[in-house]
């Protein structure tokens, strides 16, 4: 598994930094797809709880230093990823936190890609000299514009840059349909020109406010046309174009703040014109073939500008309002002008294709192992997520997969037992049950840094078999416990369903009748909870005979659903001490947790003489 940290300007909403991003997680999800490899995608945001949940990635919260050095520890690239962060306009703050963070990759030893960017302006000369020494320190530097790529040569940075273009042109449209719908909440008569307004807030805007609204009611009165505020960053946004509807003597469009990128970008579609302060509107409305001019608060706008052979329809701090409009004039009614557009967007997406396709390169050359063989058994390099994300994949395969959970006690038994070992390993998947097995990877070729227990990647796929309607089955403990564990399980994932349950202790000669039972439940997933060895063996004899997707060995989980046994409290858990809990507990299990030890020395035994 390689992991890759992702950082920028994420979790704020802010449209641009959310489309680069989108684009950044969907390329590297086709990556992993494509290559057959697994990919641990760690974004660096302000809200982490959200970024996880929009793009279905692990998210550290930005602010928490700690918890970003350990990200960027564990990675194994770390990709500065687009819009402009190598900038001192907003504040040093930034620029220092985002050339510290490369600093640190590589401290660490870190492959570093500073992906896409905008760089600059850079203010003062110490700024540029701390700047020059950290950036020469990545491997590879993709650009999005020739200013950046300009600026990055003349400071001699001896490095391939490659001039790039914005990974936002590879955003596509939500569908025709969702558009549609949403439109139809704003009524917008589309027989009208129609003209996309984006503005932002910024410290030198001077009138800005009184002049928009001006130009606003000009093109509603005068012309004729639809005006629509689109706001780019959430809140923020709104409360500049609420200042200026409010100054305003007609009424335009305001579209929510809550809309995603591909949703916008679906609008943009349907407009005739984008007036735009922010780079990403021109983007926007460039990706899709609309019309568009800028007013510049940024370089970055006179750079984009640039490439398409625009200038600025002024600045913010001094644009004049029938400047504005005669430029919006003009470009309306210029006939060859989208064909322009479109030329150069053509250009620029394959521009956006080829850093990906360094990446892609970048990527390549990282060897990681897929699975790692500890003392003959193999243990397959997943953390939590990743190994959910497995089981949820063979959930909806079309044969029956099996999910072992290997922990120290099971390794150590297998190098007695040399048919115990072949049974572990016929799985297909094994994740690494408990800090044993998590504290030997390291020797083993390839350092993990979570466990996965059965228990709690049993519980994790839980919520997602109720909301697919999955069929459970639970097998094994104790007569009764299974359910018992059934109505607790119940009382938690209220549409769960549970289509069976049968204790564990049924003879050979029951067994057909166990194996009809389950069949005709029409289970899609079986929990095997009948203890180590006994459970894999079962797994492994009766596999070919079942006919769901899903077989995954959960020990004693039963026993804990039940309320028969307690799992140990979080904080023994979180210090990897669950054994040491188990062990004061349940003192009976002396014998059997002696493994450990033993696993101990077994291992250190290895690295230090090798043998296996
Ligand atoms: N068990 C079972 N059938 C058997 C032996 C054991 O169903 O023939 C059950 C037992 O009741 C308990 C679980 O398997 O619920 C073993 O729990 P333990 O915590 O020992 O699991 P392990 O640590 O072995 O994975």
């Amino acid at each position: 598994m390689k992991n890759i940290v992702i950082s920028g300007y994420y979790g704020q909403l802010n449209t641009g930094d959310e489309a680069i991003l989108r684009v950044l997680v969907d390329k590297l999800k086709e990556y992993e797809r494509e290559s057959n490899s697994s990919l641990n995608i760690v974004v660096l945001s302000s809200r982490p709880e959200l970024t996880s949940k929009i793009y279905n990635v692990e998210s550290v919260n930005r602010k928490k230093i700690p918890s970003v050095i350990k990200a960027i520890k564990r990675c194994d690239i770390f990709i500065s990823g687009g819009g402009s962060l190598f900038q001192n306009e907003t504040s040093n703050r930034s620029l220092y936190y985002y050339l510290f963070q490369i600093f640190l990759a590589k401290l660490f030893g870190k492959k570093v890609f500073i992906f896409s960017q905008g760089i600059g302006p850079i203010k003062r000369w110490y700024n540029i000299f701390l700047f020059k020494h950290v950036i020469k320190l990545a491997d590879y530097i993709t650009v999005r514009d020739y200013d950046s790529f300009d600026f990055l040569h003349k400071l001699k940075i001896n490095k391939k840059i490659e001039l790039s273009a914005d990974p936002a042109f590879l955003l596509n449209p939500c569908c025709e349909q969702k558009i549609q719908k949403l439109l139809e909440e704003y009524k917008i008569d589309f027989s009208k020109k129609t003209i996309g307004i984006v503005v932002r807030k910024w410290k030198k805007e001077k009138d800005m406010t009184d002049k928009i609204a001006k130009i606003a009611d000009i093109l509603i009165e005068s012309e004729g046309y639809n005006v629509v505020f689109i706001p780019f960053q959430g809140k923020w946004d709104i409360i500049k174009i609420n200042e200026i509807v409010s100054k305003m003597k007609n009424k335009p469009y305001v579209l929510s703040e809550k809309l995603s990128p591909h949703e916008l970008l679906g609008i943009f579609k349907k407009l005739d014109l984008v007036v735009g302060m922010r780079l990403h509107a021109l983007v926007f409305a460039a990706k899709m073939g609309v019309r568009f001019i800028g007013i510049s608060y940024d370089p970055k706008i006179d750079s984009f500008l640039k490439i398409y052979g625009f200038k600025p329809a002024g600045y913010v701090d001094s644009f004049d309002e029938n400047n504005v409009l005669i430029s919006i004039q003009y470009m309306l009614y210029d006939g060859k002008v989208t064909k322009k557009i479109d030329e150069i967007t053509k250009n620029m997406t394959q521009k956006a294709e080829k850093a990906f396709e360094i990446l892609r390169e970048a990527l390549n050359n990282i060897k990681k192992k897929d699975s790692i063989n500890i003392l003959g058994v193999r243990i397959d390099c997943v953390n939590f997520k990743k190994a959910k994300e497995k089981c949820l994949e063979f959930l909806n395969s079309s044969s029956p997969h099996v999910v072992f959970t290997p922990n120290v006690e099971m390794i150590m038994l297998a190098q007695k037992d040399e048919k115990f070992k072949k049974i572990l390993n016929s799985s297909d998947l094994n994740v690494p049950d408990g800090i044993g097995v998590v504290w030997a990877s390291k020797y083993f070729g390839e350092k993990l840094y979570e466990r996965v227990t059965g228990f709690d990647l049993m519980m994790a796929l839980m919520p997602e078999l109720e909301r697919q309607q999955k069929r459970v089955f639970l097998l094994g403990a104790k007569p009764s416990v299974a359910e018992k564990a059934k109505e607790n399980l119940l009382k938690i994932f209220k549409n769960l369903s549970i289509c069976g349950t049968h204790h564990g202790y049924f003879s050979q000669e029951e067994n057909e009748k166990v194996i009809e039972l389950i069949n005709s439940s029409k289970a899609d997933v079986v929990f095997v909870a009948m203890g180590m060895k006994r459970q894999e063996e079962w797994i492994y004899k009766n596999k070919k005979k079942l006919n769901c997707k899903l077989i995954m060995g959960v020990g004693g989980s039963l026993d804990v659903l039940s309320g028969e046994v307690k799992r140990a409290p979080k904080i023994f858990q979180k210090l990897g001490l669950e054994w040491f809990y188990r062990l004061i507990t349940q003192p009976w299990r002396f014998k059997r947790m002696l493994a450990l030890p033993k696993f101990i020395f077994v291992v250190l035994k290895t690295k230090l003489f090798g043998g296996r």
